[in-house]
């Protein structure tokens, strides 16, 4: 994992991760570990913690709530703004 790696993600998600996110769906079967609904990704590892961002092992299915719930408010929101494709305004 080095620097460059981590910057591009916090500039954002590009198509890379679209892409990526809906694999991880399909392969949690759109299914959260609660077993609700999911039509969220979130990282096992945070990446703020060393998690790799691409890494599919790193990666699991989330319904909202979940996402939401774990992870510090700054995570949230740029999540959240990942989610809705709204661009990094430099967080
Ligand atoms: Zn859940």
């Amino acid at each position: 994992m080095n620097r460059a790696q981590l910057t591009t993600t916090q500039r954002g998600y590009g198509s890379t991760w679209q892409r990526l996110r809906l694999q991880i769906l399909q392969r949690d079967r759109w299914r959260c570990t609660c077993g609700a609904y999911a039509d969220t990704v979130d990282h096992v590892i945070p990446l703020a913690e060393g998690g790799a961002p691409y890494d599919p092992q790193n990666l699991k299915a989330a319904c909202r709530h979940c996402n939401y719930a774990d992870g510090g408010r700054l995570a949230q929101r740029r999540r959240t703004a990942a989610k809705f494709g709204v661009p990094s305004r430099g967080w």
